[in-house]
């Protein structure tokens, strides 16, 4: 069976197919040699070269030299299922162009736009996305970065953390409160997630540091930012005041479905190489692979894969071509692709023996790439009450 058989399924168009031959090849002959030890430096290489070859179009809209006039989430699951299962730090920098510059599509002014979108196309402006906060991860309502008005500016106050591209991003789309602040008293709490307007920040904007470099056990560029005193122009504002919240939701309810796609690419790769080792490891006189215990194993792998994919391709196909929104079901996708996913991966190491541990092995790296997917954008048990609360929405309308 092809590789990319998968793509034959009725959610995909033939342009997609073409996309993901297309990519796929790129990508074979373009990430052998990136060094990974230098995170940053191999980061900004990967986002000139996807740049360079066009594969960023994807990430924003036509008019700023984009490939499609809303984003198209059906390309954007394809390069990050297909960049996945060949390099995580390839989809990672692929995945951050989108949704990093995902508010300023949705919300940015035509100036704004017309500074930012192509460059991020090009591969020559790196994006980052800034929402997180050291006392308010799942619980974006507490966030307590202040956006003060001050006449001709806005001044931004506070820290972000988890801040993926933190260190090497030429701008930042930062959520700030510019409201009321929640904590005093039950209904301040329930309006914690009104106040809060979203900037677009340039990187060498003064007042904007770095307080801390992050390791985490995928390494990627990933810092805490603070501002101090930090003086934007108003015309950094995305959208109206007050509807920061609804852009960050609007943006995730996009790039969700992708976070599904990039656990799938990886899931894929695991499956791959467990397949190719239990067929040429021997043991107890046969292959690995003849063992039934090894078959039913690949029999859960491979229906794992394939209902993450029909979910994850679902929610995509439904916001191309149904227009519809896609809360539960990019929610359900994520969900089920990440945690999928890790048994995929898991069963995959287990299957290499001690090898599956060693350092520097396909599926050792997997193991560690896969982890954080179940956290970010909303860790499963934030999606699994996304989707519940959405069917309980729905049962009372
Ligand atoms: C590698 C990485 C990259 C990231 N990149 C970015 C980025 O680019 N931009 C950005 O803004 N943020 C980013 N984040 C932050 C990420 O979105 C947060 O880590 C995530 O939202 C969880 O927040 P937290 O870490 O504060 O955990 P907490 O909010 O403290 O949650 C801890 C755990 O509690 C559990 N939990 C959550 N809600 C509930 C509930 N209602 N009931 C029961 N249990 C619950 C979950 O298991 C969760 O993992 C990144 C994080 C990581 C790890």
């Amino acid at each position: 069976m092809s590789r990319l058989a998968h793509l034959e399924l009725p959610f995909f168009d033939d342009a997609h197919r073409a996309l993901a031959v297309a990519l796929d090849g790129w990508a074979a002959e373009n990430l052998r040699g990136i060094d990974h030890h230098d995170t940053d430096a191999a980061c900004r290489r990967l986002v000139r070269a996807l740049g360079g070859a066009g594969f960023l179009r994807h990430c924003v809209p036509t008019a700023f030299g984009g490939s499609s006039a809303q984003l198209d989430s059906r390309s954007l699951v394809v390069c990050r299922e297909t960049l996945a299962r060949r390099d995580g730090l390839a989809d990672f920098a692929f995945a951050m162009q989108g949704l990093g510059s995902g508010p300023i599509t949705l919300a940015g002014s035509p100036a704004l736009q017309a500074a930012w979108l192509p460059k991020v196309a090009r591969g020559e402006a790196i994006a980052a996305f800034a929402l997180s906060e050291p006392g308010a991860g799942s619980d974006v309502a507490a966030m307590a970065c202040s956006a003060r008005d001050d006449g001709d500016a806005w001044v931004l106050d506070g820290e972000k953390t988890w801040i993926s591209n933190g260190g090497i991003a030429d701008f930042y789309c930062v959520f700030a409160r510019s409201g009321e602040a929640p904590g005093k008293g039950t209904e301040a709490v329930a309006k914690g997630t009104r106040g809060i307007s979203a900037f677009v920040v340039p990187a060498d904007t003064p007042g904007l540091s770095i307080a801390e470099r992050i390791e985490v056990i995928a390494p990627h560029p990933l810092a805490r930012l603070r501002f101090a005193d930090c003086r934007i122009p108003k015309a950094n504002l995305l959208g109206a005041p007050g509807e920061g919240f609804k852009l960050a939701m609007r943006t995730l309810d996009i790039f969700r479905a992708s976070v599904a796609a990039a656990a799938l690419g990886f899931a894929r790769r695991a499956l791959d190489e467990a397949l190719a080792y239990a067929r040429g490891r021997s043991m107890f006189g046969q292959a690995l692979a003849d063992f039934q215990l090894s078959q039913a194993a690949f029999g859960d792998m491979a229906a794992d894969i394939d209902a993450a994919a029909l979910l994850t391709y679902r929610a995509a196909w439904q916001r191309d071509v149904k227009g519809q929104r896609t809360t539960r079901e990019a929610a359900m996708a994520k969900m089920v692709a990440t945690e999928n996913a890790q048994a995929v991966i898991d069963r995959a190491l287990q299957m290499h023996g001690g090898l599956g541990v060693k350092v520097g092995s396909v599926v050792e790296s997997l193991y560690r790439e896969i982890r954080a997917l179940r956290i970010y954008e909303g860790a499963t048990e934030v999606q699994r009450l996304i989707i519940g609360r959405d069917l309980l929405a729905a049962a009372s309308a």
